[in-house]
């Protein structure tokens, strides 16, 4: 195969004869049929053949070459804007053409405009297939394509099948073999409809196995990390007795069990890679801290790390507060320590001398070294890329794996954590902790704006406080700093008698820290903000919390914004001040947001107005990417694809390779850490 050819299949993601295969079309058009010219309609798609009775080129309204041919039953006018001189050859009248394109009323009766043609004589039988129509890319001509895959369809033997035929009856797919030679070459009767909507069992068995080569290629990266070794921490008792007795608070039921669970993990040989998922204010923070002080109990460090500085420097302040009364010293990374404390602290963690830290990404950069590290807990786990779980992982001493805990409190759908995260164990804080009062939701339209600011006045007054959260600006970040000001500047203007704090992206991390610590002290009544507070902030006296343009935020995002107030035994309220006109999909948000609260069901709304491909995370997750399945219309595949992949691995490994092999021809992409 030449090089120039290779390129252009390459960009196809086409680098072996067994990837045409399932290079499969995007569409199909029919020319097994002839319309009589007499019979053709307007509006549709046709092939008809014909002599050219004339053909000439015309000057006006444009230089354009038309041709006139006619069958027994009529003429029909073809016309070309951009025409080579050899189609003007191929175009000579007497010529037996077939063309195939879409028919417009023209002024001299019916005419394709750029039809597709070629000649043909009297006697060339027509396809005997739809013709498919493939992804390519410039410079790859259909025709090209279509031999290529062609030929490798003639080659395919039917012992290409890799499915158990229990399956394969069950879930009543046609076999491997049948199911492409039927999207590549469908027979004229199934229609080009019938394919195009993807419903055909065919393309459901193409999905299936898709989702079968994800599930098998997750499952057995997971396998491999299991078979690694990971340092053994009993649950000794001491430490994490010691932090139980001192909590002013009881752990719910959830959090007993979801502590059960990653104590167990903690104890074997092979590392955890543990999914914590808990919706916002469902305590995960000590739990994270429980398995923490597990790994001290046994001499081995722990760390967690978190995206940002304000949520990092929060659970260092939480953890400090709890930890340091038992005499356990917490170290705080980050980069805006200076120089000497960062030295100081990074020679107490080299040495061992302290066991606990908890940073941001600082916590991954070069000079820190983890000699002891036994876990890893990373929140927030979505804003991490795989590449900085991995570099987390490397810390700890060479041969051992660190145990790891990911938190997340974006709920995903079921359906949607069975993909995404099917290369981990998955813990559900399903609880909220007790005496927590909802929050009201209202929707109010920005021409309210003042009723809203008396709203903040009143229960600053009578002692609460509230967050105000700027227009999310994601074109552009200086427009985000000139509004937020202008917001912090105008809320100032309004409210003289209370005390106003401004947080944004770009404040000096030492500044946001202070400000932060001021808000939550009680100094400041009102903190206006960017999304920066959108994870993490714990101020348990905020009761009040204004959204602006609501209709520009996710739903992830309003709902966790929203689960910053509400966290205190006062009544509780957020505003959604929002604009007009909303689109249709603003207004579907707010109606969600505003009538519901569980995170669970959030989400799966979610799904449903995105769709997964822009769910969060999902992109840089690692997960290979789907090219025909789709987590929402194919929700139903994947459970059984799910319960067949583990099958597979535990008892025909090889076929497992095999299936790997044909989809992702061995470059499974990054395994995920
Ligand atoms: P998140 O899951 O969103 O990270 P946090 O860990 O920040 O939640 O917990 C939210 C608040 O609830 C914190 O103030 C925390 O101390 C408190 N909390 C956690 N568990 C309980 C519990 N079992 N009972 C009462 N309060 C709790
Ligand atoms: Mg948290």
């Amino acid at each position: 195969m030449g090089s120039r050819l290779a390129a252009h299949l390459g960009k196809l993601g086409i680098y072996r004869p067994a990837d045409l295969l399932l290079h499969l079309p995007l569409r199909y058009e029919d020319e097994t049929r002839l319309t009589p010219i007499a019979r053709v309609r307007p509006g549709g798609l046709a092939q008809i053949e014909g002599e050219v009775v004339d053909c000439e080129v015309v000057q006006r309204p444009r230089r354009q070459l038309v041709a006139r041919l006619s069958d027994t039953t009529g003429f029909l006018v073809a016309r070309w804007l951009n025409f080579y001189p050899s189609l003007q050859k191929l175009l000579a009248p007497g010529t037996r053409l077939r063309l195939y394109g879409e028919v417009r009323g023209g002024f001299f009766g019916d005419e394709m405009v750029h039809p597709r043609v070629h000649a043909v004589s009297a006697d060339d039988a027509l396809p005997a297939a739809l013709t498919p129509v493939y992804p390519t890319t410039a410079g790859l001509a259909q025709s090209a394509l279509r031999k290529l895959i062609g030929r490798e369809l003639d080659a395919l033997r039917d012992h290409a099948e890799w499915l158990p035929a229990s399956v394969v009856e069950q879930l009543d797919l046609p076999g491997f073999g049948e199911a492409v030679r039927l999207l590549h070459r469908p027979p004229p009767e199934l229609g080009v409809a019938c394919l195009e909507d993807r419903d055909h069992r065919a393309w459901r068995r193409i999905r299936f196995e898709e989702l079968l080569v994800q599930q098998l290629s997750l499952r057995r990266a997971y396998n491999a990390r299991r078979a690694r070794t990971a340092p053994v921490m009993r649950a000794r008792g001491q430490l994490t007795g010691a932090l139980l007795d001192a909590l002013p608070f009881a752990l719910t039921g959830a959090q007993q069990r979801v502590v059960g669970e990653i104590s167990r993990d903690l104890q074997a040989a092979h590392p955890m890679q543990r999914l914590l998922q808990g919706d916002v204010g469902s305590g995960k923070t000590i739990v994270a801290a429980l398995a923490m002080l597990q790994a001290a109990e046994n001499g081995y460090q722990a760390v967690l790390m978190a995206p940002t500085e304000i949520l990092a420097e929060q659970h260092f302040l939480k953890l400090d507060a709890w930890l340091a009364p038992l005499g356990i010293e917490v170290v705080w990374m980050s980069g805006s320590r200076s120089k000497r404390q960062r030295e100081a602290a990074l020679a107490r963690l080299r040495e061992g001398e302290a066991l606990l830290a908890v940073g941001t990404h600082a916590l991954i950069e070069d000079p820190v070294n983890l000699p002891r590290l036994g876990l890893a807990v990373v929140d927030e786990q979505h804003r991490f890329g795989v590449r900085q779980r991995l570099a987390l992982r490397d810390k700890a001493a060479a041969g051992v794996s660190p145990h790891m805990l990911m938190m997340s409190a974006t709920p995903i759908p079921r359906t949607l954590a069975m993909t995404l995260y099917a290369d981990l164990d998955v813990s559900m804080l399903d609880e909220l902790p007790p005496g927590r009062t909802p929050v009201l939701t209202r929707l109010a339209s920005d021409a309210r704006r003042d009723e809203v600011v008396a709203r903040v006045r009143e229960a600053c007054r009578a002692g609460r406080q509230a967050y105000w959260v700027c227009p999310l600006i994601e074109e552009s970040e200086a427009l985000q700093l000139k509004t937020a000001q202008e917001t912090f500047d105008a809320l100032v203007a309004a409210l003289p008698e209370l005390h106003v704090g401004l947080v944004h992206g770009r404040l000096k991390p030492a500044l946001k820290s202070e400000t932060m610590t001021a808000f939550a002290a009680g100094e400041l009544h009102v903190l206006v903000a960017t999304t920066v507070i959108e994870v993490g902030v714990d101020v348990p006296n905020a009761s009040l919390m204004v959204i602006e343009h609501a209709e520009r935020f996710g739903l992830a995002q309003l709902h966790q914004l929203r689960g910053r107030v509400g966290r205190g035994s006062a009544a509780s309220a957020c505003i959604l001040l929002y604009s007009q006109p909303l689109s249709e999909t603003a207004r579907a948000r707010l109606k969600v947001i505003y009538g519901n609260t569980d995170g669970f069901v959030i989400a799966q709304e979610d799904l449903r107005i995105r769709g997964p491909g822009e769910f969060v995370g999902a992109r840089q997750s690692g997960v290979p990417l789907l090219r025909y399945a789709d987590l929402q219309t194919d929700a139903d595949l994947i459970a059984p694809a799910r319960a067949l992949a583990e099958q597979l691995l535990a008892t025909a490994p090889e076929i497992a390779t095999c299936l790997i092999e044909r989809w992702l021809g061995g470059c499974e992409g990054l395994l995920r850490a």
